[in-house]
């Protein structure tokens, strides 16, 4: 039974109050990215009006103040994630940074021709194209497991996929298109048992559900602020201690290093050897602040919320003539793609729009799940915390009048 109480939230985001196109706004968007509590929004300008410095470097109060508040940050996430220590917690642009920086600094220096690197077509580009470039790099072979007919990742497939070559396996934990659940604890298992490394795309899955780390059985981690209510530009790569000592930096430059001279440098201890340059400092800040507010609400509480609310709008839109469903039935995430029959998923969300109803329209960045689906792109409707019945609702009816629209 929904949790009448998370429904209450919906004051909390400014922008849920505004009208659009003369209508309610219903956000139904939030894989894309997340609308951002009154809270996080006053952590960035508190951050920019009371202590904005840069960090690690000079020993002024200013400057002292926000490299406490941007270590705290990253205390907070290692926190939330279970991470046996801050160090393990690296600050990047979000998932898609976070990924390349393992295929970069760990899959460039260890893979070598022959090898394998187990994926799925279910991936994000994000968490497909670092694979293959660092295939060609390196000459290992991608490797796919191959998708039940309703959208899954069977262990039987799995272990089909991994294999005694296998040295890298890159899925997600959850899809940002199909709502497909991954058995990613099983997969590590698989994965171990040959002495590959496991890195999970978490960009749809740390947003809605209690993660810890060592109990998912992840080497790497990867996932996004702006889709847990933080701000957009920050992102966490967390990695198992030893694996993060051993692999290279990617970004080279200021506050990365131990020495320098003429010719050389050596690398500064983690987390720093990843974070090259001037971090995202207020980003961090803004990130610990939605994780405070999520965690206020409670992560089980959010993670049965949101996917009764996928569940319930599978069901809805599955029994509405005309309308395609995309995904398994049972479990299904807060996200639900959708195609409106003979209309082009465009059209779909720009009559929704007209009515206060934001939806995503298109691949969503994994064209190769689209062929798998046979449809160049789909609707997607997707909620958060924020989100409720009456938002379902809002979402049929606007299906309803997409049909009226089109005459069908
Ligand atoms: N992986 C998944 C499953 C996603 O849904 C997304 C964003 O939509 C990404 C990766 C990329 O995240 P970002 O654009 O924040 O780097």
């Amino acid at each position: 039974m929904m949790d009448v109480t998370l429904v209450d939230l919906k004051k909390d985001f400014p922008i849920l109050a505004r009208p659009i196109n003369g209508h309610r706004l219903v956000y139904l968007d939030s894989a894309a990215t997340t609308q951002k509590p009154q809270v996080v929004i006053d952590a960035e300008v508190d951050f920019y009006t009371q202590h904005n410095a840069n960090v690690l470097r000079s020993v002024h109060t200013l400057a002292e103040e926000a490299t406490t508040l941007f270590q705290n940050a990253r205390h907070t996430v290692a926190t939330f994630v279970g991470a046996t220590r801050p160090e393990e917690i690296v600050f990047t642009r979000g998932t898609t940074e976070s990924l390349n920086l393992v295929a970069r600094g760990f899959a460039d220096k260890f893979l070598k021709p022959g090898d394998e690197i187990v994926v799925s077509p279910m991936e994000h580009h994000s968490n497909l194209i670092p694979w293959q470039q660092a295939a060609k790099r390196t000459g290992a072979k991608l490797r796919y497991i191959e998708l039940s007919p309703d959208g899954q990742i069977t262990l039987e497939a799995a272990q089909a996929a991994i294999g005694d070559h296998t040295r890298m396996v890159a899925v997600s934990h959850v899809s940002n298109v199909l709502g497909t659940i991954n058995p990613v604890a099983e997969i590590a298992e698989l994965a171990h048992r040959v002495n590959a490394v496991l890195v999970v795309d978490a960009a749809q899955s740390v947003p809605h559900q209690p993660i810890d780390v060592s109990q998912l059985g992840a080497d790497f981690l990867a996932f996004s602020g702006h889709k847990m209510c933080g701000p957009t530009g920050i992102g966490v790569l967390w990695g198992r201690y030893p694996l993060l000592v051993e692999s290279d930096p990617v970004i080279y430059g200021g506050e990365m290093i131990t020495y320098v001279d003429r010719e050389t440098a050596t690398w500064a201890d983690l987390p720093e050897k990843f974070e090259g340059g001037t971090p995202n400092i207020a980003g961090a800040v803004g990130l610990a602040a939605a994780i405070h507010y999520l965690e206020g609400v409670g992560m089980e509480r959010i993670q049965s919320h949101t996917q009764e609310l996928g569940e319930m709008a599978f069901d809805r839109l599955q029994a509405i003539p005309g309308v395609t469903v995309y995904g398994p039935k049972r479990p299904h995430s807060a996200v639900v793609a959708f195609n409106v029959n003979r209309v082009h998923p465009h059209d779909v969300a720009q009559v929704f729009d007209s009515l206060g109803v934001a939806i995503r329209a298109g691949h969503h960045c994994a064209q190769p799940l689209m062929q798998w689906l046979g449809v160049g792109s789909t609707a997607r409707a997707s909620f958060y915390l924020y989100n409720d019945h009456q938002d379902i609702e809002a979402l049929a009816h606007a299906i309803e009048e997409t049909k009226r629209y089109f005459r069908q």
